[in-house]
């Protein structure tokens, strides 16, 4: 007899399990690890679908038989040894890493039919994201297929009507339903199935490499030539011609028949920056990003299956492509946090890559102007390869950096959020019909609202948070749950009129650029302005094509962008995340200011003003020299007293829930058992509440763990959080958290 362990395609706990079924002699020949399975289960009529992850000769449970297999719809080998990896790594079900690996909409039966179609109806969200969070944690609205239905929306939204139906198991009836409440719009929509068809791009021809470049192409050709794992990091400074030999280097896989997937992070994935790999390799490219509708990733999931596209460019997800025969991977921008996922499973795209890299026995590259502190230290350690490229290719110098003390505006009687060096820099470059991009990282209109007469803080009832106020509709937000409430006129507490608004937002910021430069356009780019009618791409492109005078916007101005006719970029606080818990603020910081200098003078000399309370923190000194080794310098010293990673890893458990007490006992419980078999291989801090200790009204407590994560390490961590009884307590592990908050 033949058995075959077989995982539940279900995130239920009580099915997080393997369970063993008896292969009947006619599947015996068919049956493999990966293969996709139907079965019984328990009582229910319905077969449950799975995965096979072993085949064994003896079994002491089984005594159902695998119903049915669907080959086409299989896995590799190879997919379920990374499953397994990864939910051992990540501490997370074989069956939500499956889900990673599998065609998008897996269980949508319709979606193939639909290839032919022309036009369909698509669901779009109506109200905001943080309306429908809020109006869900009220109560307001109760249906858990309505529930289901728009949290599924959240993350696709503008999907083909009947894909909602399948996939979310609703009834049309129940769309209706929420199209007539005005949450949700349904719209009629030409399906592109192709995103390609209607452009025409030109043809480019690969440039000659210069000698910094050569060097490197050729070290990283010789491993696709030979069929050899390394892994390379590129360092080199924007416009230093990184992407030029990212281009040869695939070019040069895909003559010997291999295939290459291109990870940028999700902001920098715009048309521009696909059409550069149109023009070099036509149609051989898949793209996959969130924005896509699930029809269209399933396409091009499809193209890339069936071997039509040897190219992936996408975002983190898109290490999981089904591609045959790889020949290269590379990492654009290999510093930037989406690499690491903040949702369950949260594995680093990163690590996957290099695992598949010594898998498939070809390089991984990674390219940054600013490089992971840990993956330089590599470097250095000569455990990666490294490659620097110093000049800029089109031989621009690289903008002038000027330091504002904000402390000295205050003091010299400027309450203006933009000092007096900076008022005079933009009125220069209005004058001169010349583009500046103001930077600040925070949305809406005042960060805090306070009585000043018995010291009140407005809160968010559901969350240990400060509401945002917002001047569009005079409200006050949580940015966390999306509760919100009409602005105070007096103080609940001590019911005086004394109340002011603190801090500052983009909001706030456009208006002090009205009142100041009332006669020049601009232009602001945050959540709040970005939406399905007014996405990302077109506000930059009437940025751009119009000659705004002036963009405002948080981090989504940073990445990735070419603007000719920016000459002056100006950062209205370099601060605010200096003082932050998370180890990686200082180098973010670091990096968000390289970056956004970077917008600068692309084509003509450009200026930037970084306005900052700490003038002599050395992430800003060296920001301003735009000196990325001297801060590196500084910030491995630091890490390496604080014993932060590189050094060893820091692993965060986290356990959420609604009862307190609950939360408290399993917390502690689960220190114990660290602590118990504990022999001085780890560093373990007692259980507390976390920086933001309610979310959504779950509160939220931690348990910090400093050591390297071993094999042991994991064993032991494992068997710490497995046989609680968890009732209305989550536990989430997290290794080297984006967010320790
Ligand atoms: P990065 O990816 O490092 O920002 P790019 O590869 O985008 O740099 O190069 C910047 C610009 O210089 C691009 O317009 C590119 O076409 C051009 N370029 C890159 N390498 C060369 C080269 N060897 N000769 C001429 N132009 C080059
Ligand atoms: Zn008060
Ligand atoms: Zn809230």
């Amino acid at each position: 007899m033949t058995y075959a362990e077989v995982i539940i395609n279900s995130n239920a706990r009580a099915l997080n399990r393997i369970f063993d079924y008896i292969v009947p002699l006619d599947f015996e020949e068919k049956i493999k690890v990966g293969t996709r399975v139907f079965v019984p289960f328990g009582n229910n009529k319905k077969l449950e679908d799975g995965f096979v992850i072993n085949i064994k000769a003896t079994s002491e449970f089984a005594n159902k038989e695998i119903a049915k297999i669907s080959e086409e719809q299989s896995l590799t080998e190879n997919n379920i040894i990374l499953a397994k990896l990864m939910a051992r790594k990540y501490f997370c079900n074989i069956s939500e890493c499956i889900k990673l690996m599998l065609p998008p909409g897996t269980g949508g039966k319709e979606l193939e039919n639909r290839a032919k179609e022309k036009t369909g109806s698509f669901v779009f969200l109506k109200e905001d994201i943080e309306k429908i969070d809020f109006l869900i944690n009220t109560g307001k609205i109760k249906s858990e297929k309505h529930i289901r239905v728009l949290n599924f929306l959240k993350e696709n939204d503008g999907i083909y009507i009947s894909d909602l139906e399948c996939i979310v198991e609703v009834s049309k009836a129940i769309i209706k339903t929420l199209e007539k409440n005005g949450y949700i719009e349904i719209l009629q929509k030409q399906i592109e199935r192709n995103p390609f068809i209607n452009k025409k791009i030109e043809k480019d021809k690969p440039k000659v490499l210069n000698e910094e470049q050569k060097r490197c192409f050729e070290a990283i050709n010789f491993c696709i030539q030979n069929n050899e794992y390394s892994k390379n990091l590129i360092y080199g400074i924007t416009g230093s011609g990184k992407t030029e030999i990212y281009l040869w280097l695939i070019e040069s896989a895909i003559k010997e028949n291999k295939t290459a997937i291109v990870l940028v992070p999700e902001i920098s994935l715009t048309p521009q920056m696909v059409d550069r790999f149109l023009a070099r390799f036509g149609e051989n490219i898949a793209v996959l990003h969130s924005k896509l509708s699930i029809g269209e990733r399933y396409d091009e999931w499809k193209k890339i299956e069936s071997g039509q596209a040897k190219i992936v460019i996408g975002a983190r997800s898109a290490i999981f492509a089904p591609v045959k025969n790889l020949g290269i991977i590379i990492i654009d921008e290999e510093h930037d946090m989406s690499y690491k996922s903040d949702m369950t499973p949260r594995y680093n795209a990163k690590d996957l890559a290099g695992y598949l890299a010594k898998q498939n026995n070809c390089p991984l590259v990674l390219g940054s102007a600013t490089p992971d502190i840990e993956d330089y230290k590599q470097a250095l350690d000569r455990d990666i390869s490294l490659y620097k490229l110093t000049k800029r290719a089109n031989n621009m110098k690289l903008p002038e950096v000027e330091i504002v003390d904000l402390r000295f505006e205050l003091a010299n009687g400027n309450k203006s959020m933009l000092s007096i060096k900076l008022q005079k820099e933009i009125q220069k470059n209005i004058e001169n019909g010349k583009q500046t991009i103001l930077f600040l990282n925070r949305r809406g209109y005042s960060t805090f609202v306070m009585c000043r007469e018995c010291g009140y803080v407005a809160k968010c009832k559901n969350c240990n948070i400060s509401l945002t106020y917002h001047n569009t509709g005079n409200k006050l937000k949580c940015h966390y749950c999306g509760f919100e409430m009409s602005s105070l006129k007096t103080c609940p507490e001590c019911e005086s009129k004394k109340i002011k608004y603190f801090g500052t937002g983009t909001q706030k910021l456009e208006d002090e650029v009205t009142r100041i430069f009332p006669k020049a356009t601009k232009i602001r780019m945050d959540i709040d302005t970005v939406s399905k009618k007014n996405s990302h791409e077109e506000i930059l492109k009437k940025f751009k094509e119009e000659n705004i005078n002036i963009l405002i916007g948080t981090q989504m101005v940073v990445k990735g962008h070419h603007f000719p006719n920016v000459t002056l970029v100006g950062v209205i606080t370099a601060d605010s995340n200096l003082n932050s818990e998370d180890y990686k603020a200082v180098e973010k910081t670091f990096q968000t200011l390289v970056q956004v200098a970077g917008r600068s003078g692309r084509e003509e000399k450009g200026k930037v003003i970084i306005q900052t309370y700490n003038p002599d923190h050395y992430a800003i000194e060296y920001a301003k020299k735009q000196d990325y080794d001297l801060f590196y310098n500084a910030e491995i010293d630091l890490r390496k007293k604080l014993n932060y990673p590189p050094f060893c890893d820091i692993i965060l458990i986290r356990f959420n829930g609604e009862n307190l007490s609950e939360i408290k006992t399993i917390a502690n419980k689960v220190y114990k058992k660290l602590n118990d078999i504990n022999n001085n291989e780890f560093f373990v801090y007692k259980p507390v509440p976390s920086p933001i200790d309610r979310i959504k009204n779950k509160y939220r407590w931690r348990i910090i763990l400093k050591c390297k994560l071993t094999s042991n390490i994991i064993n032991i961590i494992q068997y710490s959080i497995e046989n609680i009884n968890l009732k209305d307590t989550s536990i989430v592990v997290d290794i080297n958290p984006n967010n320790m908050m």
